[in-house]
């Protein structure tokens, strides 16, 4: 489950479309806010105003949002999307505020005269401003109109596995993408403009460079581990761990343990149990996550509180001064993403953390398959090409990135159709994996992404990856990890984290941070190291 993501549809909505904006109003309620010492240029100063309201409006909304997922009666659906909906039209009409656009672009107009905080301020208000300034607001309302229908739709298809019925709407949606991408702007791929939606500064040149260099080495890596003398002892264990039942109620006081080693602060947050694992923020002292239990399958919980409690914590480490600023929330969600799976694979499924944790499973649970500890390491590294994105483990998860990479850029640029894409997923599945979904349900309909109109966004599933690796890599050369790993001694990790990532909040866009945390641009090479190292330990080739 390498895969727990932000996938929950409002998370997503709350990560992607608004995080991080506003305009200021209701004077009074914000006089309280600390207006960031560093900020003297009185335009800056007013946008950071103006934006007050639009974090207010934002976080409102995440409010709502968390409690439909997690604590909604069935009746109260539709009364939850009419209150939605308000907040979002209310969070619209102060961005596409007349003098907002004014002031940004009288500030960008000095933008020489800025100190590096308030280009950072001003450069975050321009990126998320970009859509209301650039495309027009009948396209984002059609894709809004759209997407809302789509989702059920999709919903529906994927429980019947009818690809038909979800394939209009698709072509709906890819045709407003790419409208929104031809008034975004680009240089030579407008698929381009829709990466960047998602990352700042991705484009599919970069994504192609990084997927030639790890495709054939993963693929080669799986072969290796498939060949290798543990492979079928891992699959024998599994199978043996998951004859056995894990009561909800220890599980959770399990992820709970773990997440407060870990450092979450539980008096700034809260667990709950919701039916996809997310993570949500209304302020640095107020960040939610959710964990779902499986019966069969203790790894379910424990990595989905570790992924989903390192995105809190990195909102939890963003320091008070900086709330309600653009510069509040982490900065991409590639760089999100590589703080939940530094948490949930270079800690949660190492060697050192799983000798630790082993004893404590066997000790807590009455019902425990008896094995050795190496027989827990395979269970917990199990490798398999599967069909389901969010079931892969590490070794095989970037491929299915990488099959939606290259579905997506060529729908974007017309060179296949959707009704292209079931027959195109079977034959790229077949290519990468080794295998073939035999409905359109455990194949091109698994994800509700598209549903949503996110074409772009999965490319920084895999960044996440490769920043965590590499971000591991620096910290190794820093202290010694394995060795507080095996004595379950996670704050000097968090403490890294926090001094190095967390602080910055979205001051730093993630090549530049990524090059002052680890002195060089991102280099694939660090994650198929971190694999190979690994995996040669476990399955012994
Ligand atoms: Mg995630």
């Amino acid at each position: 489950m390498v895969g727990v993501n932000i996938s929950w549809p409002a998370c997503l909505k709350d990560k992607l479309t608004f995080t991080r904006f506003t305009v200021q109003s209701l004077q009074g309620l914000h006089s309280k806010v600390v207006v960031m010492g560093a900020v003297s240029n009185p335009k800056i100063q007013k946008l950071l105003k103006k934006y007050r309201s639009i974090s207010l409006l934002e976080k409102t909304k995440a409010v709502l949002e968390w409690d439909l997922n997690v604590n909604l009666p069935p009746k109260a659906s539709r009364a939850r999307a009419r209150q939605i909906a308000f907040i979002t039209q209310l969070l619209t009409r102060h961005w596409q505020d007349p003098q907002l656009r004014k002031l940004i672009e009288e500030a960008a107009a000095g933008r020489e005269k800025l100190t590096p905080i308030e280009k950072a301020i001003l450069r975050n208000l321009e990126y998320q401003a970009q859509l209301y300034f650039k495309v027009p607001a009948k396209i984002i309302v059609e894709r809004a109109r759209v997407t809302a229908k789509a989702f059920p739709v999709w919903k529906k298809a994927k429980e019947e596995s009818r690809f038909q019925d979800f394939a209009p709407y698709l072509q709906r949606i890819v045709w407003l993408s790419q409208e929104i991408a031809q008034y975004l702007g680009y240089e030579d791929n407008p698929y381009d403009a829709l990466l960047n939606l998602y990352e700042p500064q991705l484009r599919s040149k970069g994504c192609e460079e990084i997927f030639s260099q790890l495709q054939p080495a993963l693929t080669k890596l799986l072969t290796r581990i498939q060949n290798s003398p543990q492979y079928s002892r891992a699959h024998q264990q599994k199978a043996l761990f998951e004859q056995f039942t894990y009561p909800q109620a220890t599980q959770r006081k399990l992820a709970l343990f773990v997440l407060r080693r870990m450092g979450y602060d539980l008096k700034a947050g809260r667990l709950d149990s919701s039916a996809h694992p997310f993570t949500i923020d209304f302020s640095p002292t107020d960040v939610r996550i959710t964990i779902w239990f499986r019966r069969n399958d203790l790894r379910s919980s424990l990595m989905a509180a570790m992924h989903e409690g390192g995105h809190a914590l990195y909102e939890q480490g963003i320091p008070p001064e900086l709330e309600q600023t653009p510069l509040e929330s982490g900065v991409s969600l590639g760089i999100h993403e590589s703080q939940s799976r530094f948490w949930e694979n270079q800690v949660g499924r190492s060697l050192a953390w799983g000798s630790f944790l082993f004893p404590i499973l066997e000790a807590s649970f009455a019902n425990f398959p008896r094995v050795e500890l190496q027989d827990f390491l395979l269970y917990l590294n199990w490798v398999e090409p599967g069909l389901i994105r969010v079931e892969a483990d590490e070794v095989t998860y970037n491929l299915h990135i990488i099959l939606r990479f290259e579905l997506e850029n060529a729908l974007i640029n017309e060179q296949i159709k959707v009704e292209d894409l079931p027959e195109m997923w079977r034959e790229k599945m077949q290519k990468y994996l080794g295998v073939e979904p035999t409905h359109a349900a455990e194949g091109i309909l698994q994800d509700v992404h598209w549903s949503l109109g996110y074409l772009g966004y999965f490319p920084t599933y895999t960044l996440g990856n490769l920043y965590a690796a590499q971000f591991a890599q620096t910290m190794r050369e820093e202290i010694d990890l394995e060795e507080l790993l095996s004595r379950g001694e996670l704050s000097p990790l968090l403490n890294w984290l926090r001094e190095k990532i967390h602080r910055h909040g979205s001051t730093y866009w993630p090549q530049e941070l990524c090059q002052r945390v680890t002195g060089q641009k991102l280099q694939p090479h660090f994650f198929l190291e971190y694999l190979q190292h690994k995996f040669q330990q476990i399955y012994e080739y």
